[in-house]
């Protein structure tokens, strides 16, 4: 039967463990906003966010508990991303991304650190983790103006690179740049 929702839920826009936009809704929205630049000739912003040291969080606490934590991590994404035009997605597995149209660094940047400071204030603790006490995430920061060289696709890939660098440079950190 759980199977069977989880299949209604991947058929629809929401992903159905964290109730939040799933990758399809993540992947047909930026498409979208990304053609909307064309015209507008304005700026949109993505950030990635991955939780750090994930996988020893899962073989430390469990799977329920991992989940139970992935879905906690859904509610602080819901609560920040409150503006319409926004969307906050679960990407895939422990990684979360959102879609900000119309939003400058400065303000996505602004908006990444205020989900990293709720994802600290859930104060879910970590015992395996390297970099704190509790479940911490890291997050690559990108803004893009529409280019005819560059796909939506190129645009996550940019985002991506910016969350590996805060991986290496040490988690639960925000890396960004304006591209
Ligand atoms: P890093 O700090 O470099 O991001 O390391 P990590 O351990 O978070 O990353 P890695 O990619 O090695 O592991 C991700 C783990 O996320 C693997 C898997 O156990 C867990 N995971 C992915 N999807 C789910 C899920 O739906 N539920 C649960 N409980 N765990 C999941
Ligand atoms: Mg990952
Ligand atoms: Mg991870």
């Amino acid at each position: 039967m759980e199977e069977k929702n989880r299949e209604l839920a991947e058929l629809s826009n929401k992903d159905s463990l964290t109730g939040i936009a799933n990758r399809r809704c993540f992947d047909a929205t930026l498409e979208q906003e990304y053609s909307n630049l064309k015209q507008s000739n304005g700026v949109l912003s993505i950030i990635m966010i991955d939780i750090d040291f994930f996988k020893e969080y899962n073989d430390y606490y469990g799977h329920v508990m991992g989940d139970e934590c992935l879905r906690k991590i859904g509610g602080v994404l819901k609560y920040c991303i409150r503006c319409s035009a926004d969307l906050a997605a679960r990407y895939g597995g422990e990684e979360f991304a959102c879609i900000l149209p119309d939003t400058d660094i400065n303000y996505a940047v602004k908006i990444a650190e205020r989900i990293k400071q709720y994802i600290h204030e859930l104060k879910i603790e970590h015992k395996k983790s390297s970099v704190s006490e509790y479940v911490t995430a890291s997050f690559g920061v990108a803004t893009v103006r529409y280019s005819p060289e560059r796909t939506p696709a190129e645009i996550v890939a940019i985002a991506d690179k910016l969350m590996y660098k805060a991986k290496i440079s040490g988690r639960n950190r925000i890396e960004y740049a304006e591209v």
